[in-house]
């Protein structure tokens, strides 16, 4: 996971943020930082002409992005191949009120990332990625389970893509009114936004002799859930 080779992706029209180009963002750091920092990505393609977009648990290692689902799901299978996709990410980070429609907004930081998803082939590899889809979220955690059966295997399917390329764009400013706007006398604020972990609810059927793992300590009431994703990763990293 090196990101000092090349900092940036490359910038074409593809992933030229044009709209509030200030916005934009293109080096790896801040890309990837946006992405650890989430579970759900949603990746677009296009079949028999029809724009699909599906919502899906995601991971990065390195420039790879990894999803994965039944080896029965329509989007794995038709991924397969190698198809061309964007896999875009977004977090809320506040409502911004304004002082007239025209100005209101949300602060939020996204991605879009471009490149080609396929198969992930071979058992090994497989293997690996099965302990990466776990491991990601909960640092060491795929060691403490009971490995996979071979049904499970089969019934799994992952799909890599390589970051071809790739755009960040962040909002991040307070209310921003016309200027002769201020002096009406209008309520205006903004509320931010977080998603945190809430109390841990065990397993009504916990085995008695079964302790929470130091990789869950991380998943702490009230924290944010950037956090504990952006910690794991850079465990997961290391
Ligand atoms: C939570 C949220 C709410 C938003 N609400 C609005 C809204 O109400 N109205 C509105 O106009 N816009 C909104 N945006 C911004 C929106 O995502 C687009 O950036 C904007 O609409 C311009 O689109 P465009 O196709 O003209 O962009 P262009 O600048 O023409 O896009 C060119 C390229 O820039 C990159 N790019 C564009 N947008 C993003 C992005 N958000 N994240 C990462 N890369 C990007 C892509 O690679 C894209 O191909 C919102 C974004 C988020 C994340």
């Amino acid at each position: 996971m090196n990101d000092t080779v090349d900092p940036a992706y490359p910038v074409t029209k593809r992933n030229k943020v044009v709209r509030r180009y200030q916005r934009g963002f293109y080096d790896k750091k801040t890309v990837h930082e946006i992405l650890d920092a989430a579970m759900v990505a949603h990746i677009a393609y296009v079949m028999d002409g029809q724009p699909f977009c599906t919502p899906t648990g995601f991971w990065r290692e390195g420039e790879h992005l990894y999803w994965h689902g039944s080896s029965a799901s329509r989007m794995i299978r038709f991924q397969s191949p190698g198809v061309p996709v964007c896999v875009t990410v977004t977090h809320l980070d506040a409502i911004v009120l304004a002082r007239s429609g025209f100005h209101h907004s949300v602060n939020y930081r996204s991605v879009m990332a471009y490149g080609t998803a396929r198969l992930v082939e071979g058992e090994a590899e497989k293997l690996r990625a099965m302990d990466g889809f776990v491991d990601r979220f909960f640092p060491g955690r795929s060691a403490l389970l009971r490995p996979p059966s071979a049904q499970e295997i089969k019934a799994t399917s992952f799909v890599v893509m390589e970051i071809e390329q790739a755009s960040a764009k962040i909002r991040d400013t307070h209310v921003g009114d016309e200027e002769e706007d201020y002096a009406l006398p209008i309520w205006a604020a903004r509320y931010p936004v977080r998603q945190v972990v809430g109390e841990m609810e065990e397993c009504p059927r916990q085995h008695p002799d079964a302790t929470m793992p130091e990789g869950m300590r991380g998943y702490r009431t009230g924290r944010t859930l950037d956090d504990v994703l952006l910690e794991a990763a850079r465990q997961y990293e290391d």
